[in-house]
C-alpha cells in the first residue's frame, strides 16, 4: 500500500467545443444566446462542424471500398438525419417510422437498409413498396415477405442477418453470440439459403452486427474480421453473388471518467486487408460499416439551466429545469449497470475555477434524476447552464419524456 493517493481518473477531455471567455461556443454561437435563440431550456444541440469533422476523420482512415452508413435510432431528429445524407453513402433504420424519416430526409431507397427482430407484416409491405434492403431475422419474416412480394409484384430486396457463433468482446452492449433475439444463428442460415429461390426473395447479402459502444481497437477489429470470415463461408452457400456485405460497428465513444477515444488506426488497417481479400472473393460485395452514436454523440450536448441551489446538510445541489426525462442515459438508467457521471459543464463560467463536488440533479420525485453525482465545477447559481456533453446520440428519443409532466425538450441543430 501506498500513501499516496491514486490519481481519480478523469473524463476525456472534451476539447471538440470550445470557448470565448467564460461561454462555450455550439454552432459556433455563445451558449447563453443559443439558448435566447432556443426560446427555452432544456434542449439538445448539435454542431453541424462537428459532425462534419468526424465523418471526414473517418472517411481518412476508412478504406475507399467501404461505404459508411448511419444508423439513425442514434438519433433520429429529421434535420440532423437530412445533414447526414449529405455526408454518409446509407441509412440504417430500425422501425418503419425511421424508414420514413429517412426517405424524407433524402436518401434513395436503394441505399437505405431496415433491421430489427419482429417486425410487422405492415412494416414488412411498407419496406418493400419503398424498395428498402431488409435485412431478415427470423425464417418466419422470410416466409412474410414471399406472400408480400407476390402481392406487390415486387421481389423483396432482402440480407440475412446473422446471429454469430462469436461475441464482441469488451462491448457495452453484446448483440450477438449465444442465444440471441436478434439476427439467425449461423448454424441455421445455410438451410434459409437454401429456401430464398423458392421464395421469390432477391438475395443481396448479410449483416453482422456484434454490438455496440466498444471502446477497444483489438475487439472491434477481432469481430470485424471474424464477421468476414463467417460472410464468406456463407456466401459459398448463398442463391447468387454477395452484393452488400454489412459488417456492422460497435464503435465507442468516451463517456465516463477513465475512458479515452478509440484508436482508428488499427480498424482502418484491418478493413484494408478486408476490402483486398473481398475484391477477390466477393467481387460484386459492397462493404459497410454502420455507426450510431461514433458520428453523433460527441457533437451534440444537452443543455439545461440551475432553477435553485439547495445545501441539504453541507451539500450542494443544483436544481435544474432537465432531468432523466430527457435525457435517462446521463442519469445513468439506460444500460448502465453501475452510475457513472457523463461529463458535465457549467457552459457559462467555462474559464472559472473549481470548487466543491456539488451533485445536479433534475425536478423529478425520484433520487434516480440525477445528471451528476459529486462532480467539482464552477460554484454556480440559479440562471446558470448546465451542460451534458457527449449527448448527440441516445438523448431525447430514448427518454420517457411524459413521465412527470414536464415540458418536453427542445433539439436544434447549429
Ligand atoms: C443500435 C444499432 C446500431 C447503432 O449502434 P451505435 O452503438 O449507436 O453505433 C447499428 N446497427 C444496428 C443493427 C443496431 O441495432
Amino acid at each position: 500500500m501506498s500513501d499516496i493517493p491514486r490519481a481519480v481518473p478523469a473524463h476525456a477531455p472534451m476539447d471538440q467545443f470550445t470557448c470565448r471567455g467564460d461561454e462555450l461556443l455550439v454552432g459556433g454561437m455563445p451558449l447563453s444566446r443559443l439558448a435566447e435563440r432556443v426560446g427555452q431550456t432544456p434542449f439538445y444541440a448539435v454542431d453541424r462542424a462537428l459532425l462534419n469533422a468526424r465523418v471526414a476523420s473517418l472517411r481518412q482512415v476508412l478504406p475507399e471500398r467501404m461505404s459508411l452508413h448511419y444508423a439513425i435510432k442514434a438519433n433520429p431528429m429529421p434535420a440532423l438525419v437530412q445533414h447526414m445524407v449529405g455526408l454518409v453513402d446509407g441509412l440504417d433504420v430500425a422501425s418503419a417510422g425511421e424508414m420514413q424519416v429517412a426517405l424524407n430526409a433524402g436518401m434513395q431507397a436503394q441505399d437505405i437498409s431496415f433491421a430489427g427482430p419482429g417486425k410487422r407484416d405492415a412494416e414488412l409491405a411498407q419496406a418493400v413498396a419503398a424498395g428498402v434492403l431488409l435485412n431478415v431475422e427470423s425464417p418466419r419474416e422470410a416466409r412474410a415477405l414471399a406472400g408480400i412480394s407476390q402481392r406487390l409484384g415486387l421481389p423483396a430486396r432482402v440480407a440475412v442477418r446473422v446471429n454469430p457463433d462469436f461475441e464482441l468482446k469488451s462491448s457495452g452492449m453484446k448483440m450477438s453470440g449465444g442465444p440471441k433475439q436478434f439476427g439467425i444463428d449461423a448454424e441455421a442460415v445455410p438451410e434459409l439459403l437454401r429456401e430464398l429461390p423458392a421464395l421469390g426473395l432477391a438475395f443481396e447479402g448479410f449483416h453482422l452486427y456484434a454490438g455496440s459502444q466498444n471502446l477497444k481497437a483489438a475487439s472491434i477489429v477481432e469481430a470485424q474480421q471474424k464477421s468476414y470470415e463467417l460472410a464468406c463461408r456463407l456466401a459459398d452457400q448463398a442463391p447468387g453473388p454477395v452484393k452488400a456485405l454489412n459488417l456492422g460497428g460497435g464503435f465507442g465513444i468516451p463517456y465516463f471518467p477513465g475512458e479515452t477515444r478509440l484508436d482508428l488506426g488499427p480498424i482502418g488497417d484491418n478493413l484494408a486487408g478486408i476490402a483486398q481479400d473481398a475484391a477477390q472473393r466477393l467481387p460484386q460485395a459492397e462493404l459497410i460499416i454502420e455507426l450510431g452514436r461514433y458520428l453523433v454523440g460527441e457533437a451534440g450536448v444537452y443543455v439545461c439551466r440551475v432553477v435553485d441551489r439547495k445545501v441539504s446538510r453541507g451539500h450542494v445541489f443544483l436544481v435544474t429545469d432537465g432531468g432523466l426525462h430527457h435525457h435517462l442515459a446521463a442519469s445513468g438508467n439506460f444500460g448502465q449497470v453501475l452510475r457513472k457521471n457523463y461529463p458535465v459543464a457549467i457552459g457559462n463560467r467555462m474559464g472559472q475555477p473549481q470548487g466543491e463536488p456539488v451533485s445536479v440533479v433534475g425536478p423529478l420525485c425520484t433520487p434516480l434524476d440525477l445528471l451528476g453525482d459529486r462532480m467539482p465545477l464552477p460554484d454556480a447559481q440559479p440562471g446558470d447552464l448546465i451542460v451534458v456533453y457527449q449527448s448527440g446520440a441516445y438523448g431525447a428519443t430514448a427518454s420517457p419524456q411524459n413521465f412527470l409532466g414536464h415540458p418536453a425538450v427542445a433539439e436544434v441543430l447549429v
